[in-house]
């Protein structure tokens, strides 16, 4: 069988990696636009690394590429594909074009910020392609005053980051709260407070409408403010990166690659992972584009199972996400409130507790339940150490329709001496029930 993957970043490596174990005499090839494998610029700790040395043993991956015996060709960039003849049309040096049994496609995401104007600027960063080696950009390096735009999960990394890098940081989001994707307006006001008292400056409700270069600056212009910066870094606006496709008249609307359960997509032996699809959200038949890590590693892996005929099936999604922000390991799974009430009447509990009996550092979790059957819908949890893993927990539960007393009286660990976390976790159930008066 004869493999090709078209993208080597996290889906489509993971595919080729899969792929490997599992058809150990195939031939499979990858295929990748950019010089260098894309998963080392997307391991974010790395983005701002300028010197190679620094980049530990396990992120060699080409050597590891080459010990799988997987082909690659670097600078080769998929112009078209010819399904009736399972044929790809490639630019670059080497190959102009491959034959497939079956291909993955795998090319991610770009960024397009057509809503605000003078967004495709040449000095207008973009976080997904500019952020590699950003301590050597001639502009970066220069500017002190930094605007972000886009407060979701980007932005928030970003700025941190460029507050580490010794930058003055003004970060915008239209809307009334950070991270609204994933927390609601309560949980996002500990992250702002956090982020305020370290010296940024933050605007909220500020839709950016335009950005001028004036000189050797720019101006970012919303309905009421107007801010002058020495660069700007687009931190929103992830799209699938799909145009390669658009003459197969396959592509949903919003550009992303329909599939199916089993990651096929309508042409034939053609799969699509990572960023270009959709995923269910929850339940089946409410699909969400959710670009993230653990989705394009889970997909490129399931895509790999099913190239000799369907065999696994993938699962809806609970939007789990993660990430360290300001001094919060802040994670999210399932519905924010705001999401939720729009189909049910819920309740909220927010919970509070100290992780360590000395230094009282501070974990808050909030529940979001359908107030008629106390089943979980969403949990969002802050906390001063990394406590993520309790709502790793919470993907079955949530996935089968647990109700909040369900989850509380499962087997926890209780270790005399110690706090167990999950004690916490079955506190705040046991409040969620009681909220609902049962
Ligand atoms: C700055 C930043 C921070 C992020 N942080 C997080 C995080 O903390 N947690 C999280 O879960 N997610 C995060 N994400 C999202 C995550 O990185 C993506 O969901 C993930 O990289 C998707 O992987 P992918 O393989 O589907 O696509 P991509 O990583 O977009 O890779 C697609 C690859 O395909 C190549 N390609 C595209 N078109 C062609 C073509 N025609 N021919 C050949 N090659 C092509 C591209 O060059 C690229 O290498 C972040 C994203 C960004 C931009």
């Amino acid at each position: 069988m004869k493999i090709v993957i078209v993208g080597a970043s996290l889906s489509g490596l993971a595919a080729a990696v899969k792929s490997r174990q599992l058809y150990p005499e195939s031939s499979i090839t990858i295929i990748e636009k950019s010089s260098q494998l894309a998963a080392v610029p997307m391991a974010l700790e790395w983005l701002f690394k300028s010197n190679e040395g620094e980049v530990p043993s396990y992120f060699d991956l080409l050597e590891q590429l080459k010990t799988l015996q997987v082909d690659y060709f670097l600078n080769h960039e998929v112009q078209s594909i010819d399904p009736a003849q399972k044929r790809l049309s490639l630019r670059g040096a080497q190959v102009s074009q491959l034959s497939y049994d079956c291909l993955i496609v795998a090319t991610g995401s770009t960024q397009k910020s057509h809503y605000i104007k003078g967004g495709h600027h040449p000095g207008v960063l973009l976080c997904k392609d500019d952020m590699v080696r950003l301590e050597e950009n001639p502009l970066f390096v220069r500017a002190k005053e930094v605007a972000l735009i886009g407060g979701g999960q980007l932005g928030l990394r970003l700025s941190e980051k460029c507050q580490s890098l010794g930058k003055h940081v003004h970060l915008f989001e239209a809307g009334e709260h950070l991270d609204f994707k994933h927390c609601d307006a309560d949980m996002a006001a500990l992250l702002e407070t956090s982020m305020v008292e370290s010296g940024l400056n933050l605007y909220l409700s500020h839709r950016v409408q335009k950005i001028e270069k004036c000189h050797d600056h720019f101006l970012i212009l919303t309905k009421s403010a107007k801010r002058s910066v020495d660069v700007v870094l687009m931190c929103a606006g992830l799209r699938p990166n799909t145009h390669f496709l658009e003459d197969q008249h396959i592509l949903a609307n919003d550009g992303t690659i329909p599939v199916n359960a089993f990651l096929e997509t309508k042409l034939p032996q053609v799969f699509a992972v990572g960023d270009t699809i959709k995923l269910d959200f929850l339940q089946e038949n409410d699909p969400r584009y959710l670009p993230l890590i653990n989705t394009a590693i889970r997909t490129g892996e399931i895509a790999a199972y099913n190239l000799n005929g369907p065999r696994i099936a993938i699962e809806p999604s609970v939007k789990l996400v993660s990430g360290y922000y300001y001094g919060w390991f802040r994670t999210a799974i399932g519905m924010t409130s705001d999401e939720a009430e729009l189909f049910q009447e819920i309740a909220v509990i927010t919970y509070k507790g100290s992780l360590t009996h000395d230094r009282g550092e501070e974990l808050r979790m909030k529940l979001i339940v359908s107030r008629e059957t106390g089943q979980l819908l969403g949990a969002q949890l802050l906390s001063a150490m990394d406590c993520s893993y309790l709502l790793q927990c919470l993907v079955q539960p949530i996935r089968l329709g647990m109700t909040d007393l369900e989850i509380a009286f499962q087997d926890f660990l209780m270790t005399v001496g110690q706090t167990n976390p999950f004690y916490h976790l079955h506190k705040a159930l046991l409040m969620s029930a009681s909220a609902r008066e049962v």
